[in-house]
Order: C-alpha cells, then sequence, then structure tokens
C-alpha cells in the first residue's frame, strides 16, 4: 500500500537535511553533495539538487544567493540577514535586526504582496583579510 517510489526520494532528502545540519555554516550544493556521499556513496550530484529543491521549496531550508553564482543553503528558516564574503563566497549569519516584512502593505511594496525577505551583506571574511589573497584583491 504504502511501497511507492515516494520513499526512497525521502529518505534521500532526509540524507541531504542531515548533511546541510551537520555542515552548519551555509553549505553549497557541493559541500552537500560530498558530505552526502559519505554515507550514501552510490547518490548522484542532480538527486542532491533535486532535494534540495524540493526542501526549499517545502520551505525546510533557505537558498541563499548573494553576489556570487553559487547557492548557499541554511537550515536555520527563521528571519535572519547574511553577509557573504567578496572573496571566498563563504556566508555566515549577522547579528542584525531582521528587516520587518509581515507588516508591509501591497502601496508600501509597488503593489506587490510581500511573502519573504532575503537580505546578503558583503564583505571580507576574517581568514580572507588575513591571507594574501585579500590582500592581492584589495587591488
Ligand atoms: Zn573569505
Ligand atoms: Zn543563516
Amino acid at each position: 500500500m504504502n511501497k511507492k517510489p515516494v520513499r526512497r526520494s525521502s529518505k534521500q532528502r532526509e540524507a541531504v537535511m542531515c548533511a546541510v545540519e551537520e555542515l552548519n555554516d551555509h553549505p553549497t550544493a557541493d559541500m552537500i553533495f560530498l558530505k552526502v556521499r559519505q554515507s550514501n556513496p552510490s547518490v548522484s550530484l542532480s538527486t542532491v539538487y533535486r532535494n534540495l529543491g524540493v526542501l526549499v521549496e517545502e520551505g525546510d531550508l533557505i537558498a541563499v544567493k548573494g553576489p556570487g553564482s553559487e547557492v548557499h543553503y541554511d537550515y536555520n528558516v527563521s528571519n535572519h540577514c547574511h553577509i557573504q564574503c567578496r572573496i571566498c563566497g563563504k556566508v555566515s549569519d549577522i547579528d542584525f535586526k531582521p528587516v520587518e516584512y509581515v507588516s508591509m502593505l501591497p502601496e508600501q511594496a509597488s503593489g506587490f504582496h510581500v511573502d519573504g525577505v532575503s537580505v546578503t551583506f558583503t564583505g571580507k571574511c576574517s581568514q580572507c583579510l588575513k591571507s594574501k589573497k585579500g590582500v592581492i584583491n584589495e587591488y
């Protein structure tokens, strides 16, 4: 009765979710893929991408898109701000008051009905500032 192929994909979804939580600091799909591979050697990158897509759609994960091309994933789905390093692309949470959007009226938002907010600051992380890489990129 309950033997649909859905079962298998939800098991993989769980593995993807676990990997995001274990990696903890806003990992990219590639990082998540490598982590999932450790316990599921047969899993493919496209499976990981597909499951990440479903998890984002269902609100279990947030996709953080900064100025770079890579998407980072966050299991903390509460309203919070991020900062991304311009040099290495690392994403971290930032201790900054989240932008209040729940009370925003369509008149304030070009007629849009606002249902979310995504704020990503940019800067240089402490590691890049310390390394030569950061200095070179300064000029
Ligand atoms: Zn950096
Ligand atoms: Zn975050």
